[in-house]
């Protein structure tokens, strides 16, 4: 199946920051700044983190759910709730899997094997490919690259289980990887915090140049890169994100997709 950029997220589901989600003229302006500041400086960079920044997942955990769904087929006492997972579609996912097996009228009993199935696969390099690139994100990405930039991607994605697949998925939605000036950075192992992970990273950045922006899906990553590089045009990317998230910095621009 072709896969295409979407129209941005569901509007339905909104994070605590979608209030301060920037129209599109206000949008586009940081974005060419972000773009004016890269050629300006003498070495660059420009960090990008992936799940729900460059990259819906959605589609991954939609796959999932359909897999199981093949599997629950066989399940006398599960049948019904196969119908029910078959009907999940992109829009209606959120953050959480329990949340969506709710949503779609699974039965509790269910959640637990429905949990360990996800999370088998969902955390696997054979299933990246599903992801689809944000509206604008190869654009931009591409369009930094060519103007000097350094691209780190930084990710909360671990080397051991999910490294391989993401960068087979960066390639193949067209971003620049694998090429000089180009970074994928992850996790050691999977059951390191992130935020600890990215303040580690970010301490570290200096060694690639001048931070120039940075993009992340999570208040409090982009809370830390911003403390970490105060100078750093910061952007938080509002798609989904993990429950009960610290106050977003001020100074962070909120948008939802790339497109200039
Ligand atoms: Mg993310």
């Amino acid at each position: 199946m072709a896969k295409s950029p979407r129209a941005g997220y569901a509007r339905g589901v909104a994070t605590p920051f979608s209030d301060r989600l920037l129209d599109a003229d206000t949008r586009r302006a940081h974005l060419r700044d972000v773009i004016r500041r890269t050629q300006a400086s003498d070495r660059p960079v420009v960090v990008f983190d992936l799940d729900g920044t460059l990259l819906d997942n959605r589609p991954r955990t939609v796959a999932i759910l359909r897999e199981l769904a093949h599997q629950w087929q066989e399940h006398e006492e599960r049948q019904d709730h196969a119908k029910t997972l078959h009907g999940a579609t992109v829009d209606d996912t959120v953050y959480s899997l329990a949340e969506n097996l709710q949503r779609l009228g699974v039965h509790e009993d269910h959640h637990e094997p429905a949990f360990d199935f996800w999370k088998e696969r969902f955390f696997h390099d054979d299933y990246m490919h599903h992801d689809v690139a944000l509206p604008g994100a190869v654009d931009f990405a591409r369009t930094l690259y060519a103007a000097g930039a350094n691209l780190v991607y930084l990710t909360g994605r671990d080397l051991p289980g999910m490294a391989l697949g993401t960068f087979k998925s960066l390639r193949d939605e067209g971003f620049p990887i694998g090429i000089v000036g180009t970074e994928l950075v992850v996790k050691p192992d999977f059951d390191t915090p992130d935020p600890a992970f990215k303040k580690d990273v970010a301490e570290t950045l200096d060694r690639l140049g001048e931070v120039v922006a940075a993009f992340d899906n999570e208040a409090a990553n982009c809370n830390l890169l911003l403390e970490e590089h105060p100078a750093c045009l910061t952007f938080f990317v509002d798609t989904l994100c993990a429950p009960n998230p610290p106050a977003l910095r001020p100074e962070v621009h909120v948008i939802d997709h790339f497109e200039i």
